[in-house]
């Protein structure tokens, strides 16, 4: 008997119970898939990635004597998608048993899971595990959220610090408090940018795969180097996470929402861009946890800088797999404002007069990657106030990043950021006008729009479209206790002022493309 296990892409857990054994009849299969590389068009550096990364446990597993068949793109392009390779393996090899590895995302666990029962109706034995990487298991998703119902992220996060002992003392949050955002919201003066490390990345060669991205016509899009700069093997993303902890968790806290683009790291900052190595489970997010409690206890970082962190990873990425699995398939089709606007060509040049919006989009097509504030505040800000369509958003979010799966990405970009959920995930939008975004950066100095203006031609856009935005929906925003008040600036305005500000949002959300 011989048993095939698959392993996809964002599974590369090598310390799963699978590798703990070595079994002459088991076989490994690890496959470069046209349907993974064109489900929306993705960063190069994204691509890249995966299937660096992919081939680096191929590598890994062989050499700890496991059997393993690694297929590019060169090997699996005439099968249409998943199921026919896997069907192929099954008959070429003599397999008599299928096991898998639950999917993080709903189109590949209904993919697998037909899949499956089609096998076991043609006599095959088959059998879906767990990924082992997870904090909250997958069981208990149900028990703690309940479709079309909005969870406090606190609550849970609460409950995770509180099951997983972590910064918890005699039954109560190290610290005194349980959240230190208060102190996380510091703007960077000119004097701190020399505190701003340069970034550790790295040098493997990406022309293998970039050219058989180019042979099977995989379009991408953003920048892709000769050298892979982000993480994708186990080393180098342990190297990133001591980077992390030595270099950026002293000030990760404070200027947690901080952005810049006076300096050359202006992209990457105090971040641990650790994202890519955890959803593709390079690294365990206890791993990551428990190297950040080490700092908090060798006194390297303050209680700000690791409690901030931790929420991020225990409460907020356990958070969104919650709301992703309670609320799928139907969240894909939120849309609580009912908006169906383009995208502007500048989504995917950078090319605006708006300066955080070319500073966030430019340093994405470069990095394939934005920082959290970037993603929320910047881009996901003016997509909401523009009424931008949330699957088209989506769609952009899921291919620039170079984390994005869609567990994740669209829990944050539908809910967080678009309120396309209607409140499962805010309590209410998180929309600013350009006052904001110069309370936290020093783009609005450097941009040809004047943040302090509401309707004049050179108005920063972001004014008249949040004015807008916020009277549109006027109603239902003042049963917002946290909202409700900030009104009383708007009703202060005089009516031409008022007629003006929101004839220059309509020009602005007509003519997205000359902004
Ligand atoms: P750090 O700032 O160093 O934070 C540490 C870790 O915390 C991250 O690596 C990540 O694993 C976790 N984390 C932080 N915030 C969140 C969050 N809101 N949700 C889930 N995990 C979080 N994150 C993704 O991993 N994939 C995505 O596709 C993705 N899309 C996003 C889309 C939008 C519109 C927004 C607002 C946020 C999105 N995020 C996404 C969350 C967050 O922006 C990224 O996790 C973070 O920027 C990754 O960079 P980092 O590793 O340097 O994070």
């Amino acid at each position: 008997a011989k048993t095939l296990r698959l392993i996809l892409g964002d599974q590369l857990n090598a310390s799963h119970a699978w590798f703990k054994t070595k079994d002459e009849h088991v076989l490994y299969a690890i496959a470069e898939m046209k349907q993974e590389t064109d489900y929306v068009r993705h960063h190069a550096q994204k691509v890249c990635a995966f299937f660096m990364a992919m081939e680096g446990f191929a590598e890994a597993l062989k050499k700890a004597g496991h059997n393993v068949c690694h297929l590019t793109l060169d090997d699996t392009i005439d099968d249409p998608d998943l199921p026919s390779l896997i069907t192929r393996l099954i008959n070429e090899n003599g397999i008599t048993g299928f096991e898998y590895q639950r999917p993080d995302e709903y189109r590949l666990k209904e993919q697998l899971s037909q899949l499956a029962s089609t096998l076991e109706s043609s006599g095959l034995q088959t059998h879906c595990v767990d990924t082992e990487h997870f904090l909250l298991p997958f069981e208990e998703i149900d028990k703690q959220f309940k479709k079309d119902t909005h969870l406090r992220m606190e609550t849970f996060y609460r409950k995770m610090r509180k099951r997983f002992d972590v910064l918890m003392l005699d039954g109560k949050p190290v610290g005194g408090k349980w959240n230190y955002d208060a102190d996380n919201r510091k703007k960077l003066k000119k004097s701190d940018l020399a505190l701003i490390p340069t970034p550790l990345t790295f040098t493997r060669k990406t022309s293998d795969v970039a050219s058989r991205l180019k042979r099977h016509g995989v379009t991408t899009l953003g920048e892709l180097d000769d050298v892979m700069p982000w993480p994708v093997t186990r080393s180098e993303a342990l190297a990133v996470l001591d980077f992390f902890i030595e270099e950026q968790l002293p000030n990760f806290g404070q200027f947690q929402d901080a952005m810049t683009c006076q300096s050359p790291h202006s992209w990457s900052l105090f971040h641990s861009r650790l994202s890519f190595a955890l959803n593709a489970k390079i690294l365990h997010p206890m791993q990551v946890i428990n190297a950040v409690l080490a700092a908090y206890e060798a006194e390297s970082a303050s209680i700000q800088a690791v409690e901030g962190f931790i929420r991020q990873v225990l409460g907020w990425r356990e958070y969104v797999r919650g709301v992703y699995w309670a609320n799928m398939p139907d969240y894909a089709d939120k849309n609580h404002y009912g908006v169906d606007r383009d995208l502007p060509a500048f989504f995917w040049d950078g090319k605006t007069g708006m300066r955080c919006m070319s500073e966030a989009i430019s340093q994405s097509l470069t990095t394939a990657y934005a920082h959290h504030i970037q993603r929320l505040m910047v881009t996901g800000n003016f997509s909401l106030l523009a009424g931008l369509d949330p699957r088209q958003v989506d769609e952009w979010y899921l291919g620039i990043y170079i984390d994005a799966i869609e567990w994740v990405e669209m829990p944050n970009t539908r809910g967080m950021s678009l309120f396309a959920d209607g409140g499962i995930i805010a309590t209410k939008p998180y929309c600013a006008s350009g006052s904001y975004i110069n309370r936290m950066s020093d783009y609005c100095s450097n941009c040809q729009y004047k943040v302090k203006e509401k309707s004049s031609d050179d108005a920063c856009p972001l004014n008249s479209l949040y004015w807008d935005f916020m009277v549109s929906h006027r109603e239902e925003l003042t049963k917002n206790p946290r909202i409700g008040m900030i009104f009383g600036n708007w009703d202060k305005l005089a009516d031409d002022e008022q007629t003006a500000i929101r004839q220059r949002a309509s020009w602005i959300k007509e003519n997205l493309n000359e902004i």
